[in-house]
């Protein structure tokens, strides 16, 4: 037996300033091919890693033309996004296998296509007509009928935090198995409604996606091989985005379309549910100021940058939030990060020891919002420097290594500001571990991250306090300029009834 096994992955904030070149996608120069991502990713906990083992098992000969995985950011260049997917045709216009599975996100929009995996797919299938395909979405996927269509079998993650990509490609590759084994005749059904949940209100340790995803769950058990929700991706300004729907069955397309319409009306019952409530910034840091400080054995209180997550998206240079935190005199404070290659630059010239007033963040524009963040002049102690790399610990994506590039450390007394100089989001206690930063002895842990960080973090941290500060994953959608995405749509538009 012969598998190709490929990934292609990039959520795309259409808002965002961040450009996304090839060098974007992987962990330093670009993506891996062949057996230097087979290397890679062999034996982590991502989908991947799920398809590599599900293949080993079937002592199936693997083919891995490709793996390219960039964090999220504004469209795909065309140039980036034609080689991943040359690269990934290439292999299928070889021929000779009997499987495809594809790990993909499934909210890549470039700088021509709105929908880069439904273009892929159906370049595949003009190529092969036959060869069956395993597709695993992120449940930030913004689906089109071509992601869908040209599809054997689909699945979706169930977790927010994405603990379980592992599971869901391991699904999605062992139904393939099956498929191709004659074993089962898999007939998918799909469908949205027109709903927008907010990305704060899409965690699946809340309601109502929790329980929309424990649904998803049952359905396995009621003759679904595969059922999906997709909350999708609101900061995507593209026809599609929004809430979806997946269900796969064995050959009954009424069950699976009947079971799609039920995890549908579920969610748009649900739907106020999933409107996010903004508190000023003053009085979140107010909040936090007036919070006890921690017991023994307590961990800190986390100050969520939720606006400027670069795992959305964010530029991770914006310093609103950290500002108030200074300017409230908040004691005994981690911050991460700040995207600031100059910056670091500059505090690792001065040297470790060294006191530094650098200019740190605001440097990159974001004419997309109405909002702007200036940079913010630190005067601190140069306390780490790094090379920036280290291994996830996990739930989320364990084993796989990450790249902040360059980092230092800046400590101004009260406050510990990690600087970094690649984007990467704060969901692995390693990120804060690697640079010398034990959150555990912090009583504040300000984090640019959404719902991720909870995946390391949420269960140390003895309270969150969400800070609306300002970036292009902004919680205030008010602030998006939506021109294609269709209308009308809740709570864009539609009155609450
Ligand atoms: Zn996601």
């Amino acid at each position: 037996m012969r598998l190709l096994i490929a990934m292609m992955k990039h959520e795309t904030n259409t808002f965002s300033p961040v450009p996304t070149p090839l060098a974007r996608f992987g962990g330093g120069p670009g993506p891996l091919y062949g057996e230097a991502a087979i290397r890679a990713f062999k034996s982590t906990g991502s989908g991947l890693g799920a398809y590599l083992d599900v293949a080993e098992r079937a002592g199936a000969e693997v083919v891995l033309p490709i793996a390219a995985s960039a964090p999220p950011s504004r469209p795909v260049e065309d140039a980036a996004y034609k080689h991943i997917a040359d690269t990934i045709c290439a292999a299928v216009e070889k021929g000779g296998f009997d499987g495809i599975m594809l790990d993909l996100h499934g909210a890549m929009v470039t700088e021509s296509l709105d929908d880069g995996e439904g273009a892929l797919l159906r370049r595949i299938r003009s190529i092969d007509a036959k060869t069956p395909i395993a597709v695993s979405y992120d449940m930030h996927a913004n689906l089109y009928d071509d992601m869908i269509v040209n599809a054997t079998v689909v699945n979706g993650y169930r977790t927010y935090p994405h603990i379980d990509t592992y599971d869901t490609a391991k699904l999605a590759g062992e139904v393939l198995l099956r498929a191709m084994r004659g074993e089962v005749n898999p007939v998918i059904a799909w469908g949205n409604v027109p709903m927008l949940p907010h990305v704060m209100r899409q965690g699946t340790d809340d309601h109502p996606n929790q329980e929309l995803q424990a649904r998803c769950n049952a359905m396995s058990r009621e003759g679904a091989l595969a059922a999906s929700l997709f909350t999708g991706f609101p900061h995507a300004d593209i026809a599609n985005a929004g809430l979806s729907a997946v269900v796969v069955t064995d050959g009954d397309r009424a069950l699976a379309e009947s079971l799609r319409d039920e995890l549908l009306d579920r969610a748009w019952v649900e739907r106020e549910a999933f409107v996010y409530k903004i508190e000023p910034l003053a009085q979140s840091i107010a909040r936090a100021a007036a919070t006890p400080p921690p017991a023994a054995g307590e961990g800190p209180v986390v100050l969520l940058d939720h606006y400027d997550n670069c795992a959305s998206g964010g530029t991770m240079d914006t310093t609103v939030v950290l500002a108030e935190i200074l300017k409230a005199g908040l004691d005994n404070v981690a911050a991460f990060a700040i995207y600031d290659p100059e910056a670091v630059h500059q505090a690792i010239a001065a040297g470790i020891g060294a006191e530094v007033t650098l200019s740190i963040g605001g440097k990159i524009a974001m004419p997309q919002i109405p909002e702007a963040s200036p940079p913010l002049t630190i005067t601190g102690r140069v306390k780490t420097i790094s090379h920036g790399r280290f291994r996830n610990k996990g739930p989320m994506g364990r084993g796989v290594q990450m790249d902040m590039g360059p980092s230092v450390v800046l400590d101004t007394g009260k406050v510990e500001i990690a600087l970094i100089s690649r984007h990467v989001e704060p969901n692995d206690l390693n990120c804060l571990l690697s640079l010398g930063i034990d959150p555990m002895q912090k009583r504040y842990v300000m984090l640019k991250s959404r719902i991720h960080w909870r995946a390391g973090l949420g269960k140390l941290a003895k309270a969150v306090v969400e800070c609306a500060g300002v970036g292009v994953c902004t919680s205030d959608y008010s602030q998006l300029k939506f021109a294609k995405v269709r209308r009308p749509i809740y709570p864009l538009d539609l009155p609450n009834r």
